[in-house]
Formats: C-alpha cells, sequence, structure tokens
C-alpha cells in the first residue's frame, strides 16, 4: 500500500510518515518545506532503515499532485500539510485560508481524477470552540472559532462532509487533535518551530535551554484546579500511531468519520511546568501575565470513539512528553 503524505516533513507527519514505514507501508512525501526541512526525510529513513519518495512542491499546485499520481499508484493520502501558527492567521488571514484551503480543493480535485477517494485530514480540537461540556465528545457542537486558523480547518472539514455527500465512494477520516508535544525517541525528529515559539511546550524548552529568559504563563485566574489553563497533551508518537489505525479502517471501509485523538487527561500550564522541571531535571523560569486572547480555561478529549472503533489509545505519559521534547532539542542544538 502507497501511501502519499502532505506535509510530510513537518512535526506530526515526519513521526506518521516513521509509524507507516514500520507498519509495512510505502510513504511518498510532498512538503514545500515552507516550515521544514528536507533533511527530515534522511531522518526518517535513519530511523525506519526503509525507503521515501520526496517530491517538493506545494499542494496547491496541480500540476505536481497529477506528476505524483502519474508516478506512483496512490492508495489513500494524509494530509497534513497547512500554516498552523494562530497569531499570524490573524495577521495574515487570507495567506491561511488560500493555502489551507486551497491545498485541500487541489488535492481532492486530482484525487478525483485519479480515482483515489481516501484521505485522512488532520483537523483539530480548536472547531469546537468553547465547549460547553468536557470531557469533548465527536458529537459536540462545531463553530465559534476564534482565529482564521481555527475557521479554515472548520471551512476544510465542512468541505470534505459536503464532497462525501456528493459522491459516497469517498472515505474520509477527519482526526482532531488535542495538543500534540514531544518527539520521537531517536532524538532525530521533533518540533523545531522557526522564531519564538506560540505553543506551551517548545517555549518551555527554549526556557529551558537558555534561548529565551523567561515563559510567560497566560493567566493564573481560570476556573481550573491552580488557576492556569488545561489542556489534553498528547505524545506525538501516539498521535502518529492513531493515523495508522485510522488509516486501516479507511482502507476498508467508505463514509466519513470523525475522531478526537488525546489522551482524556488535563493537565494545567503549571503542572507541565513543573513536570518538565522535575523529569528533566532543569528549572524553568516563568511568570505570570495576562490571558491571551481568544484562549478558553480547559479543554480535553473523551477518546471512547477512537477505543471502540479504532482500537486506538494513547499509550506513552506525560513524562515521555517532557524528556523526548527536551532530548530532542538538546540533541540538535547548535
Ligand atoms: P508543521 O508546520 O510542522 O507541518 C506542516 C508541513 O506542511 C510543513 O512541513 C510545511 O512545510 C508543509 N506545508 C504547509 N503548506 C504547504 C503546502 N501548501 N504545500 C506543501 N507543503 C506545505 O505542522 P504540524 O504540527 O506537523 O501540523 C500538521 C497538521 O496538523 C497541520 O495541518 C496542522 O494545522 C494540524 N494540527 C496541528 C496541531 C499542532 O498543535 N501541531 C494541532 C492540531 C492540528
Ligand atoms: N500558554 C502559556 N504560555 C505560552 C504558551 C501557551 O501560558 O507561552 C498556555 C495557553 O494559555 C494554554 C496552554 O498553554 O492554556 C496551551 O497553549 P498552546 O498555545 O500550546 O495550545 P492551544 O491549546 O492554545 O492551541
Amino acid at each position: 500500500m502507497k501511501i502519499l503524505v502532505s506535509g510530510g516533513c513537518g512535526y506530526i507527519g515526519s513521526h506518521t510518515c516513521v509509524e507507516l514505514l514500520n507498519n509495512g507501508y510505502e510513504v511518498v512525501v510532498v512538503d514545500n518545506l515552507c516550515n521544514s526541512k528536507e533533511n527530515v526525510i534522511d531522518k526518517i529513513k535513519e530511523i525506519t532503515g526503509k525507503n521515501v519518495t520526496f517530491y517538493k512542491g506545494d499542494v496547491c499546485d496541480k500540476e505536481i499532485l497529477r506528476k505524483i499520481f502519474n508516478e506512483n499508484k496512490i492508495d489513500a493520502v494524509i494530509h497534513f500539510a497547512g500554516l498552523k501558527a494562530v497569531g499570524e492567521s490573524v495577521e495574515k488571514p487570507l495567506m491561511y485560508y488560500r493555502n489551507n484551503i486551497d491545498s485541500t480543493l487541489s488535492l481532492c480535485e486530482v484525487m478525483n481524477e485519479y480515482n483515489c477517494k481516501k484521505i485522512i485530514f488532520s483537523s483539530s480540537a480548536t472547531v469546537y470552540g468553547d465547549p460547553a461540556k468536557l470531557p469533548i465528545t465527536e458529537d459536540m457542537p462545531v463553530g465559534n472559532t476564534t482565529n482564521p486558523y481555527g475557521s479554515s480547518k472548520l471551512y476544510i472539514e465542512g468541505i470534505l462532509k459536503d464532497l462525501y455527500i456528493s459522491d459516497n465512494s469517498w472515505g474520509i477520516t477527519l482526526l482532531r487533535y488535542f495538543n500534540p508535544v514531544g518527539a520521537h525517541q531517536s532524538g532525530l525528529i521533533g518540533e523545531d518551530p522557526n522564531g519564538i515559539p506560540n505553543n506551551l511546550m517548545p517555549y518551555i524548552v527554549k526556557v529551558a535551554t537558555g534561548e529565551l529568559p523567561c515563559l510567560s504563563i497566560f493567566g493564573d485566574d481560570y476556573d481550573t484546579k491552580d488557576g492556569t489553563g488545561v489542556r489534553d497533551y498528547i505524545h506525538v508518537v501516539d498521535l502518529a500511531r492513531g493515523h495508522v489505525k485510522a488509516l486501516e479502517k479507511l482502507l476498508s471501509v467508505k463514509g466519513i468519520n470523525i475522531y478526537n485523538l488525546g489522551t482524556g487527561n488535563g493537565y494545567s500550564v503549571l503542572e507541565m511546568v513543573n513536570t518538565f522541571s522535575k523529569v528533566n531535571g532543569v528549572d524553568v523560569n516563568y511568570k505570570i501575565v495576562e490571558r491571551r486572547a481568544g484562549d478558553i480555561a480547559c479543554c480535553y478529549a473523551d477518546c471512547s470513539k477512537a477505543f471502540n472503533e479504532l482500537g486506538w489509545s494513547a499509550e506513552l505519559s506525560l513524562d515521555d512528553m517532557v524528556k523526548s521534547a527536551y532530548n530532542f532539542v538538546l540533541k540538535n542544538k547548535k
């Protein structure tokens, strides 16, 4: 089975390529490297001892997609390619809508041309907005996204649902990720954001290594266990394995399916900082500042649907997450 992985040089895509290869799939990657490096392909090969076919190109570009489909018999696509920085999406909404929506449209149009109708899409817990109850189940309402990035995910989910309504020979899986963190145990691949990170874990790591002076914790007056925001952090390797399980099902059935991929546990910002410090034996300097606009107090998943239907659940611990995140950065520090 040959799987096209769009955005396969990125953080989640690269870990998923490893799990696919370890499970006997052939992997073709297309990535324009706007937020990643080509040497990730070598790292994937080094970890797995398997080959990867790489195309440098933009998923919005139908010509490169046709070239890929002409040169490879693709059985299914996992579509990670997209821009993901929430703050940047507020500043550059058109760029976000253009890239995230256009890439999905081009991809699905070319898939249709080649009668390849199986796709897994990287969605996000952000589509639930501020959830009315916790834990979040897949049947809860979506909408009220607070930024263009989140809205692009919501709109793409809608586009894929409409595509299925128009042609139910498609198999479509929407995976709503909670908060992916951590890195492969080899330390060869991990999260390597350019500039100042937006997300908590890469920020903590940069404070721990001394690259940044101090973590700002956005608010300690939420209605949570210690007043700081609570999220469902999931190890990226568990998340990648969730894709392999989702793919197994997708290859055998038609239809549209939605799954939350998280752990079901909520940890606060302070718990994350303290666990990171304890497990890695390093201080993380922090200060409490104002809440960040658009943040919600608490978000964690009910993952029983993925367990019951895919036979998947997260296995790695919070200690594994913080340890592997730090290990990756120490190994790759310039
Ligand atoms: P990432 O930026 O590390 O990876 C995305 C990859 O896609 C990058 O390698 C980038 O170069 C590539 N890319 C972007 N636009 C492209 C285009 N038009 N053509 C070809 N390549 C393109 O991000 P990630 O964290 O691995 O996220 C993967 C997907 O999961 C994204 O769609 C993201 O929105 C979604 N997601 C991520 C998170 C998270 O916290 N990391 C949470 C929920 C959903
Ligand atoms: N957070 C923080 N300081 C930072 C980055 C994030 O206090 O520099 C908090 C944020 O308010 C939220 C949690 O950490 O409660 C996770 O934020 P992140 O941006 O990683 O993910 P989100 O769930 O917002 O997509």
